[in-house]
């Protein structure tokens, strides 16, 4: 049987980055995608500041895949009859298409030693005696050091961890829902501004209208069920509708249209990162923002922490228990800032009314570094706080 220091499962963002560092460093990878590529992956397409630097870092990203970026943010709120401009010297997001984007990563896997198994999909892997993993696909069975789940929302490799651990498979999820509409059609939209939307309804976080380079791509952010009762009425489609009619004098027509879970992120204490040798990233792990939705920044940002102990654990022949590392560097610069943006978007929903503070230049002007990644959930908040109350005492005009 073929064997392997690392298998990756999942060719998303997550699970690329994870086959190119290991490769990289000289451990024998596999990444297996159960699709062909380029496979279309409902996302809006949106790379922070500090998700472009993070890739940039590590020398994983190409600046041609770049749709557009932008350093205009136009923050609309409440019911799009108030719009603020934030503006900033550096660029604070970029688009790009995300079957292009994931294509390019797996093409870089590929080119750094890793071994893609195209349209080949995970079913389960077994523990062997001395930490050893059989791995099975639908058309193989081989074996790896390690493994790696990046396998999205759905994630297989977290199933059969939950099942083993005995731990209950029901979590909470948003919903994100998105088109893409010719530029024609929302003339009223600049294209060199990302359009942030706030409280636009009681089941939305938010929505957006990101620039592509003749497309927006428009979608909304909705409060889901859970995995074992998924998303209620009103229907996703006719929220989406609504949101366009609004946005838009007349009647709209996507190009296309997607929609797919978000996992959201509740509390680290309780998150299934890790059981030994088998690790979760990206989606799987459920690192996205539970604000924004942000994923694809903390889906990178885990594949460097997972490689990080890897290469720890096999390049030095330490016990495998050195993997446990893992989980520790996820809750110090993972599950923190998750924590936060949970913590923050359950705020906002249960009092609305604070996005009243956006009123504020230096309060809404917070977003910029955030999306630069240059301030925290934490420090933004308690900034945000002394900003208002010095507004309220005159302290700041
Ligand atoms: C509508 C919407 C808009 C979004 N917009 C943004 C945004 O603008 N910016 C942002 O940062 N995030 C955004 N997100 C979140 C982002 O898309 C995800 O967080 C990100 O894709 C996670 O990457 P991943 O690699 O962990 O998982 P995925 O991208 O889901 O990749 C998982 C891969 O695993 C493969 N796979 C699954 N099962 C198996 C199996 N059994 N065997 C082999 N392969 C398997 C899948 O085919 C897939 O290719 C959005 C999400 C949605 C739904």
């Amino acid at each position: 049987m073929k064997t392997y220091d690392v298998a990756v499962i999942g060719g998303g963002p997550s699970g690329a980055v994870a086959a190119i560092l290991c490769a990289r460093s000289g451990l024998k990878t596999v990444l297996v995608e159960k699709k062909s590529l380029p496979r279309a992956k409902s996302c809006a397409g949106g790379l922070t500041a500090r998700c472009i630097r993070l890739l940039r870092d590590i020398d994983c990203f190409n600046d041609q895949l770049l749709q557009r970026t932008v350093n205009r943010l136009m923050i609309y709120y409440p019911d799009n009859r108030q719009f603020y401009e934030l503006k900033s010297k550096e660029h604070c997001l970029g688009t790009v298409l995300r079957p292009e984007f994931d294509m390019a990563l797996t093409d870089l896997a590929i080119q750094s030693g890793a071994e893609f198994r195209e349209a080949e999909s995970f079913t389960a892997y077994e523990q062997k005696p001395c930490r050893y993993l059989a791995i099975k696909t639908e058309m193989s069975d081989f074996g790896a050091k390690v493994l790696i789940g990046a396998d999205g929302f759905h994630s297989r490799v977290r199933k059969q961890m939950i099942f083993e651990m005995g731990l209950p498979i029901s979590k909470p999820m948003m919903l994100g829902i998105e088109c893409d509409i010719s530029m024609d059609q929302v003339r009223n939209l600049s294209p060199d501004h990302c359009h942030l939307f706030f409280n636009i309804s009681k089941h939305t976080n938010y929505g957006w209208a990101f620039p592509k380079n003749d497309i927006f791509n428009i979608g909304l952010v909705l409060n889901g069920g859970n995995r074992k009762e998924p998303f209620r009425p009103p229907h996703p489609v006719h929220q989406l509708k609504f949101f366009l009619q609004k946005i838009s004098t007349k009647e709209i027509q996507w190009d296309r249209i997607g929609a797919a879970p978000i996992p959201l992120f509740t509390n680290s204490r309780k998150s299934m990162i890790q059981k030994d040798n088998v690790l979760l990233i990206g989606d799987a792990a459920d690192f996205a923002d539970a604000w924004t939705g942000e994923g694809i920044y903390f889906g990178v940002k885990s594949a460097i922490l997972a490689h990080r102990a890897i290469q720890n654990a096999l390049a030095n022949e330490k016990p495998i228990e050195c993997l446990s590392s893992y989980s520790k560097l996820c809750n110090k610069f993972i599950c923190r800032e998750l924590n936060m943006s949970y913590r923050v978007s359950e705020m906002f929903k249960k009092f609305p009314s604070l996005y009243e503070y956006l009123q504020y230049p230096r309060v809404r002007q917070l977003f910029v570094p955030h999306t630069q990644g240059e301030i925290s959930y934490q420090k933004a908040l308690m900034k945000a706080f002394l900003i208002v109350s010095g507004y309220k005492l005159g302290l700041i005009k």
